[in-house]
């Protein structure tokens, strides 16, 4: 019975999204993806796969018509930390709208249940100002001094969820991931997160040759693998735990020994060139002591069998055509 289940993906057109779109076909169910554009590196096996802008509540009302089942709600203005610190109003304008029209589109058309795409960036920065951080506890996000725009608006919209359980009965799902990296990621433009510039740039370095790192690089930050993101969302989906949850491995690395990581992967003896740019919290780590409790399972694909594909992955595609050079980025 759980395989004809009926699922809308939003953000269907985007890294985690697309991975989930294929992980949820391969587990039998009917799949619905809705997007501002297709995905990048390969088309998408939904069933239906819609353009659409879900800013507008019309379009979400599209989106979720039809007994749909179950909305993955991962669509989002987002980006590393380059982006999200220089863009705020755009960011929180784009996502407030999405979110709380995909809420409320939702709940009038009777779907059983929520999640929302939320991330580490709502945790008060007070508790990351140090690189041997702490790992965050849920309980860490409030009293609330999140990133600016991005991690406000998130925080705001994981309240939402709540209003509307408790409000309306209405089933949501908070997930609050940590970094995210994989194959059929962004790793140009701007957008891309640290373990995808810095395999860019690897990729595009010269044996015996130096690259560029933001800051001193002694920043700290824990990195998952797009399998263990999309089994945790698959997993805190079908439970009942109602409240925000950690998905993020413990793996805690500076981003000095993530450059020496991906440098080994690659065969290649690099100069690290430390030039000023953001580099976002000083460290973050991720507490699974809850999401264990839950879900008796947490991420645990380790950082260098991960990025060892993810390597690959970039490298071959920055064979095909060089990309511009742009500064790494962490959320
Ligand atoms: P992504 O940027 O690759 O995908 C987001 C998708 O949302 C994009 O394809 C984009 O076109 C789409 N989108 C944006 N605005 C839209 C709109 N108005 N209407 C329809 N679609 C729209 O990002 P991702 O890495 O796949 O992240 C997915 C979700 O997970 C996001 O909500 C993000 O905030 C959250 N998250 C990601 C990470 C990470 O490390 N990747 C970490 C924490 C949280």
């Amino acid at each position: 019975m759980e395989s004809k289940k009926r699922v809308l993906v939003t953000g269907a057109g985007g890294f985690i999204g697309h991975h989930l779109v294929k992980r949820l076909k391969a587990e039998g169910y009917w799949v619905r993806g809705a997007d501002l554009k297709n995905p990048e590196f390969e088309s998408s096996p939904a069933d239906e796969f819609e353009i659409l802008d879900l800013r507008k509540s019309e379009n979400c009302l599209l989106a979720t018509r039809g007994e749909i089942d179950h909305v993955y709600n991962l669509a989002a203005d987002m980006g590393g930390i380059q982006y999200i610190t220089s863009i705020h109003a755009d960011v929180c304008r784009n996502n407030v709208l999405l979110n709380a029209n995909m809420l409320e589109a939702s709940r009038q058309n009777q779907v059983k249940r929520f999640l929302f795409a939320s991330t580490a960036c709502v945790y008060n920065r007070s508790k990351q100002s140090d690189a041997e951080v702490t790992p965050l506890r849920e309980e860490d996000a409030i009293p609330a001094d999140p990133e600016p725009g991005y991690g406000w608006e998130k925080l705001f919209t994981e309240q939402m969820c709540h209003y509307y359980y408790k409000d309306f009965g209405f089933e949501t799902r908070v997930v609050r991931s940590h970094n995210v990296y994989g194959p059929l990621g962004t790793f140009e433009g701007g957008k891309e997160k640290a373990p995808a510039a810095i395999s860019r740039k690897v990729a595009l370095a010269e044996n015996g040759g130096d690259v560029e790192v933001w800051g001193d690089g002694e920043q700290t930050r824990s990195f998952m693998y797009i399998d263990d993101s999309v089994e945790g969302l698959f997993r805190i989906m079908q439970c009942d735990y109602q409240g925000p949850l950690n998905l993020g491995t413990d793996e805690l690395i500076t981003i000095n020994k993530l450059y020496d990581m991906v440098a080994r992967i690659a065969g290649k003896k690099l100069t690290k060139r430390h030039v000023p740019g953001p580099q976002g919290v000083r460290g973050r780590n991720s507490d699974n002591t809850r999401l264990m409790q839950v879900l008796g399972w947490k991420p645990s694909i380790p950082l260098e069998q991960g990025m060892s594909v993810t390597y690959k992955w970039i490298e071959a595609q920055v064979r095909k055509g060089k990309p511009a050079r742009v500064p790494v980025a962490v959320e």
